[in-house]
């Protein structure tokens, strides 16, 4: 039987096929560190799961509009009103995770060919998803001379007629890099000059170690009108099994994607979306814990991986990915590429890391320091003894 063209065209998550390897040496007993989630390795606060268990001891377990709760879109008006941000109910929709959001974004933006400008490196999903709705992705590279940021001149670069959108990540998974506000300014000029939409995700929002996280969506009403804001309480609250995300932008756009949603997932889950609204409305002070412990972990670990031969990284101020180059590491080992060197970093030292090929740029591998500090520190001795030993 022939599959679908639209499926053919899909990419298998490499960072999938990493995890499951790992996850069969641990359970023939072998003592992996894995240092490749994409989540926070924290409980979900305990106010807001007694939100949930109160949600549905009420009864609240029945379909709520395809859109999400008029109560969770008032919480989330309020909390992008606290950013700056000022958006009517109907500019904003509730999804199933911000992953959703994108999906049903692009569907509702792309026609067959329209082109999508994704910054290399960039979230696994980025590019399927353009693909999936019919759209061309596009490339721009960034590397560690320009700290994984494109400016305008680069982006002009990259321009056709057939450019529709631009997706932008800040903070970055995988590179933890922070727009300044001068840098997002440049975009926002650049997006408005060309009339191309920004496809804003901040899903890493609240995980900023050094600066400040700002929206682009805030530099002014043109800009505003050309961004749609993607975002959610996956990382921030620690609730990605929850599925809660969601999208802010222009009414129309808003409209397609809750319609797509009203004939494909519906809802979101009613009591999760009752523990959003915990989330955003209850005591915030987890965010602040998390947030401290994320940058202690950044700053005791950083200098040690530095230490590892023939690595370079640039430290990251979001999020909680390490992106070292390992390029001269993996000549120092007499390898061929980082992706090699990350299944044998599997094989031989029992870590498990995602090697940059899946993020679009193959000299690089991605180290989440969303573990325990014990087993981080662990980890980078073992890499490096790994390097050390081969030289
Ligand atoms: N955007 C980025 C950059 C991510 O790293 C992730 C999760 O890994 C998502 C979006 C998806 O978030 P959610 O779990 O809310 O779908």
């Amino acid at each position: 039987m022939e599959l679908s063209q639209r499926v053919q065209k899909l990419t298998p998550s490499s960072t999938l096929a990493i995890t499951a390897k790992a996850n069969e040496l641990k359970a023939s007993g072998q003592d992996v560190i894995g240092l490749a989630a994409g989540e926070p390795d924290f409980n979900t606060p305990g106010n807001i799961i007694q939100a949930a268990f109160r949600a549905v001891e009420a009864g609240k377990t029945k379909y709520t509009p395809a859109g999400g709760l008029p109560q969770l879109k008032q919480a989330i008006q309020s909390k992008l009103e606290r950013d700056g941000l000022h958006y009517q109910l109907n500019e904003i929709m509730v999804a199933s995770g911000a992953k959703h959001a994108l999906y049903n974004l692009f569907q509702s933006i792309l026609d067959e060919g329209d082109e999508v400008i994704i910054p290399i490196p960039y979230w696994v999903s980025y590019p399927e998803q353009v693909k999936l709705a019919g759209g061309e992705p596009v490339y721009v590279e960034t590397d560690e001379a320009t700290a994984f940021k494109v400016t305008a001149a680069k982006l002009d670069t990259v321009k056709t007629a057939r450019t529709k959108a631009l997706i932008l990540n800040t903070p970055s998974n995988p590179t933890g890099a922070l727009y300044s506000e001068d840098e997002l300014q440049e975009v926002a000029d650049w997006a408005v000059k060309n009339n191309i939409i920004v496809v804003s995700d901040e899903i890493y929002e609240t995980l900023v170690y050094d600066g400040k996280h700002i929206s682009i969506a805030t530099l002014g009403d043109a800009i505003k009108a050309l961004t749609v804001v993607i975002n959610g309480v996956s990382k921030s609250h620690s609730m990605t099994g929850w599925r809660i995300g969601y999208a802010a932008g222009d009414q129309k756009i808003i409209k397609a994607m809750t319609d797509l949603a009203s004939h494909s997932t519906s809802n979101p889950t009613t009591p999760s979306q009752w523990a959003a609204i915990e989330a955003y409305e209850g005591d915030q002070t987890f965010l602040k814990e998390m947030n401290a412990t994320f940058k202690s972990r950044l700053d005791t670990i950083y200098p040690l991986l530095m230490e590892i031969p023939g690595i370079s990284c640039i430290k990251p101020k979001g999020a909680f990915y390490l992106y070292p180059n390992v390029k001269e590491t993996v000549k120092l080992c007499g390898l061929n590429s980082a992706d090699e060197l990350v299944e044998q970093l599997l094989e031989e030292v029992l870590v498990a890391a995602v090697p940059g090929s899946s993020f679009g740029s193959p000299d690089n591998i991605r180290l989440s320091y969303a573990t325990d500090l014990e087993s981080m520190t662990e980890a980078i001795k073992r890499i490096k003894q790994f390097v050390t030993d081969r030289m």
